[in-house]
């Protein structure tokens, strides 16, 4: 924070140095002699072309000090109390600017005036400036009111009655500099903004880096949600403009497009443009409504609260394509996943390419059973996730989903994850275990083998690798078995042919063969076990020794 006696403001490429007091002592002189002039920055719609309005930006060319950049002198006349004098002045340029396009019924578009927290905390200060208005016959709806948040911030109270004041008067209120500070979340629940405005220079290296793009994609689709229009200033390159395009951000400013103009310019620009408004981009039917939405005991603070497990905001997009976006992950989420997949990497996937078929019919069954029962509804699914570190791995999910809102074109919502894999994996190993050990006694005093169809391996059990000298894995299946002469030759090709059958997929099959160089006849017996596609994984074989009745 400046403090008012040690300040100076640094003017002009000589490095001069102007006291805050300088400053001060010369703003009624510079306001009469007409040293302040309001310049126009444009802003348009860069899907479409159309310039939406402009905002008023107030310059110092002074006799005295040469040009100081608003940056440097505004600070000063908030520490002297003088922000309201000039906010006034410039309002009332701008009001006879948008008069005189109406008297000679040029092109007309709205222009952002900026609201300081010295006009906020100035008593009457919206009356003057609607009296202003009112001297010029505006209509209200060609002026929006720009006010910082951390303007907001201070003392809350007073900038929630100011801005009731505007509304009822029927201007609309954008939040500046959103992202500057650290309370956005906050101010956006207690304050009813109509329109955000986005400052790429406060999200450092937003585009390029992973997370800046990751945070600025998020908050730009919640914004829409919330049925805030996000305005994203200080566009610079055309790789951010290209960025802010494909996550659905129309509404821009900056130098990309257009320096703040003088006021001639400006008429020229506005003349030879087509103007457009701001609309908001969804027509949405919210569950949550946009105050609670930020309520601290809401889903959007929950997500990103430790109190809760794994959680994430998904976007559905109606239809019979399986279209989902993963919007927003908390770090739980993260984790849970595993796989040292990054956030990016996760908002990135689309759920639908990981899901096999039947997992994305029970996925969507889920959703639609919690879009209608407006409950929430459990699923469990497989994907198949890849990864950088870990290759791909199969895990299962069970997700909570339930419906936040809802657009024609899509439905939001919440879910809540558990990676239930080890659980399954366990599971499955105690079913595996108990079929085996089933499969096995139901044939009592036996020799059992397992035969892997894919491989044409066999696992011996420890009797037949004890009694007959096998290894505990051969290859090649019955080939060796019939090479050790355990197998007579007039029914090794017999044999054979019941490989075959299990490849095709026979369930079971058995016949009596006479064993071992000593020709025991036993009681040979397959069971194979089948894929959830029908295909044929293993055969579990047994051997039982005929005994005679
Ligand atoms: P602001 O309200 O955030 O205004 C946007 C600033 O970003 C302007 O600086 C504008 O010239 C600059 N800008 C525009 N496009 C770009 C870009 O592509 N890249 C970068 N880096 N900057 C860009 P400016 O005119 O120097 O004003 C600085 C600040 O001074 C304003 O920030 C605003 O807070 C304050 N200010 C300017 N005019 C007024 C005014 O009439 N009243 C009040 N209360 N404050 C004003
Ligand atoms: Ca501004
Ligand atoms: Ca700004």
């Amino acid at each position: 924070m400046r403090k008012k006696s040690i300040c100076f403001v640094k003017i002009g490429a000589k490095e001069n140095m102007v006291s805050f007091r300088q400053i001060s002592e010369s703003f009624e002189p510079a306001i009469e002699k007409g040293e302040f002039q309001v310049y126009f920055q444009p802003q348009y719609n860069h899907s479409t072309g159309a310039l939406i309005g402009a905002e008023a930006l107030v310059r110092w060319k002074s006799k005295k000090f040469g040009f100081i950049s608003p940056a440097d002198f505004i600070p000063a006349l908030e520490e002297m109390s003088l922000i309201p004098t000039l906010d006034l002045y410039v309002f009332e340029h701008v009001c006879q600017f948008l008069r005189g396009c109406i008297d000679s019924n040029k092109a007309l578009a709205r222009v952002s005036v900026n609201m300081s927290r010295n006009d906020i905390l100035s008593p009457d200060y919206i009356e003057c400036l609607d009296a202003i208005r009112q001297k010029f016959d505006i209509p209200t709806r060609l002026i929006h009111v720009e006010l910082t948040e951390t303007a907001a911030v201070t003392g809350a109270q007073v900038v929630i009655d100011s801005i009731k004041k505007l509304h009822k008067l029927g201007y609309t209120v954008e939040m500046d500099d959103f992202g500057s500070g650290y309370s956005s979340l906050n101010v956006l629940k207690d304050i009813e903004f109509d329109v955000l405005k986005l400052d790429l220079q406060f999200i450092n290296g937003a585009i390029g880096s992973d997370r800046g793009g990751t945070i600025l994609s998020s908050v730009i689709r919640m914004a829409k949600w919330l049925k805030l229009p996000v305005i994203a200033e200080g566009v610079e390159t055309v790789e951010q403009a290209d960025f802010l395009k494909s996550v659905g951000c129309d509404y821009v400013q900056g130098y990309l497009y257009s320096k703040p103009l003088p006021v001639e310019e400006y008429e020229k620009l506005l003349g030879a443009s087509t103007v457009g408004m701001i609309v908001p981009q969804m027509n949405i039917d919210q569950f949550v409504d946009a105050g609670r939405f930020w309520n601290p005991i809401s889903m959007e603070t929950l997500i990103f609260s430790n109190f809760v497990g794994a959680a994430a905001i998904v976007e559905v997009h109606t239809g019979e394509k399986c279209s989902m976006e993963i919007l927003r992950v908390n770090q739980k989420y993260v984790r849970e996943l595993g796989m040292n997949l990054s956030e990016t990497e996760i908002i990135a996937l689309n759920p639908c390419d990981v899901l096999d078929a039947e997992s994305q019919k029970v996925y969507k069954a889920a959703l639609e059973r919690a879009a209608a029962t407006r409950e929430e509804q459990e699923c469990e699914t497989w994907r198949n996730i890849t990864s950088g570190c870990c290759g791909t791995e199969r895990i299962c999910i069970r997700s909570s989903i339930q419906l936040i809102g809802e657009s024609k074109v899509s439905k939001l919502y919440y879910v809540m994850i558990r990676n239930i894999t080890n659980e399954k994996n366990v599971f499955q190993g105690m079913l595996d275990t108990e079929r085996r050990f089933k499969a096995a006694s139901e044939q009592a005093n036996i020799y059992f083998w397992e035969y892997t169809v894919a491989t044409k391996e066999m696992r011996p059990c420890f009797r037949c690798q004890r009694d007959l000298g096998l290894p505990p894995l051969l290859r090649n299946y019955p080939e060796p078995a019939i090479e050790r002469g355990i197998f007579p030759p007039d029914y090794a090709d017999m044999y054979r042919d019941w490989h075959r059958q299990i490849e095709k997929g026979v369930k079971s099959i058995e016949g009596v063969i006479p064993l071992t160089p000593n020709r025991i006849p036993f009681h040979v017996r397959y069971t194979t076990e089948f894929d959830e596609n029908g295909r044929p994984v293993k055969a579990y074989g047994s051997a039982t020794l005929v005994v005679d009745k």
